[in-house]
């Protein structure tokens, strides 16, 4: 009988230490909120070895957790679900409520990292966005998938577990909105997308990655110089709309048709991407006089995808066009919108190219 009672004891004690400890596990490890937004890491395809014709962000946040139990092993997760697109779809309402609940979230002592599931058309950009505009040094990690949850080999799940390491990592403060896929770790700054189709996409032309998740652990090499997150003067928090800037793709036979119906559409600000150095086709470039004399903000980007546009022709001083510097037409769209927001003095919006 005494015995009995003993083991009982023992088993109670047991059963109260195994609960402590799963609370101190549970409150040793960082909480990472995972926002998500769609695409085809959320993808579904009606057989296992379709990797087109599927529908993206069809699955919610909770499917996607509960496919990858091991991301507890590494942080308190909670999922919420923020919009379910194809991200090629992605507006700038959603990038506004997007920043504003990073910010939200990330002020509170009780979130020490997101996590954000995208579909990889247009990462790169929200990214980019988000490097401009989240007001936290901890650690905000986008990352998505080039194969639906249902393909074979589907990415989705490594990439998820990673990004969820990153963000649950100390290393990963400080260092801007960076992008976890395939096991490298991306700047947002510099970070585009190079392939249609490989799950090998994501990369820094010739700048390089920041880093990597080595076998499960995240390291991080270097990083980008610009200014990011914290400490750059975007605030998104009274916006409800971005300024409405326009990306026009130059070509050989180029004419005025996009540029005047830009102007006529009443846009803030156009970036084009020109033939090498941010070269304008003089059809265009005359066009292009027009707008900024009218008060719309040029930006002279490139096609090219490496490199940086820097002041070339006199003329397009003289047509006061600004540099944009090293971003992709894209990002530099971007920057345009936030610069738009601040100001539209043309030297202090170009101060900003350099910047940023
Ligand atoms: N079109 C998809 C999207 O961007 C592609 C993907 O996620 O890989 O949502």
């Amino acid at each position: 009988m005494k015995s009995r009672v003993s083991v009982i004891l023992m088993t109670m004690a047991m059963m109260l230490l195994g609960v402590q400890c799963a609370f101190a596990a549970a409150s040793d490890k960082p909480n990472v909120k995972i926002l998500a937004t769609g695409g085809t890491i959320a993808g579904s395809a009606a057989s296992d070895t379709a990797t087109t014709g599927y529908k993206a962000g069809a699955l919610g946040i909770d499917v996607l957790i509960n496919a990858v139990p091991e991301v507890k092993n590494y942080a308190n997760v909670s999922g919420e679900q923020i919009c379910s697109i194809d991200s090629k779809d992605m507006t700038n309402d959603i990038w506004l409520k997007l920043s504003k609940r990073c910010n939200e979230l990330l002020s509170r002592g009780d979130v020490n990292g997101i996590v954000i599931t995208h579909g990889t058309d247009t990462l790169e950009e929200t990214a980019y966005f988000l490097n401009l505009t989240v007001k936290s040094n901890k650690p905000v990690v986008i990352t998505g998938a080039m194969r639906p949850a249902t393909a074979i080999s589907a990415d989705g799940p490594m990439n998820l577990l990673n990004a969820v390491r990153v963000a649950a990592s100390p290393k990963a403060v400080g260092h801007g909105v960076l992008v976890v896929l395939n096991d490298q770790i991306n700047g947002a700054r510099d970070v585009t997308k190079t392939n249609t189709t490989s799950v090998d996409t994501f990369k820094t032309p010739e700048l390089g990655a920041l880093g990597y998740v080595n076998d499960g652990v995240p390291e991080i090499y270097r990083d980008s110089t610009r200014i990011h997150t914290a400490k750059t003067e975007f605030d998104v928090s009274n916006l409800s709309e971005l300024p409405y800037v326009k990306v026009i793709y130059g070509t050989a036979n180029d004419d005025s048709l996009f540029v005047d119906a830009a102007i006529k559409a009443g846009v803030k600000g156009i970036i084009y991407a020109g033939t090498g150095n941010g070269s304008v086709h003089k059809n265009a470039e005359a066009a292009l006089a027009k707008a900024t004399a009218a008060g719309i903000v040029v930006v002279r980007s490139s096609r090219v995808g490496t490199g940086s546009v820097i002041p070339a022709e006199q003329s397009y001083i003289d047509e006061h066009f600004i540099d944009g510097d090293s971003l992709n037409p894209q990002k530099a769209r971007i920057l345009l919108q936030l610069a738009l927001t601040k100001t539209h003095d043309l030297k202090a919006i170009q101060d900003m190219f350099h910047k940023y």
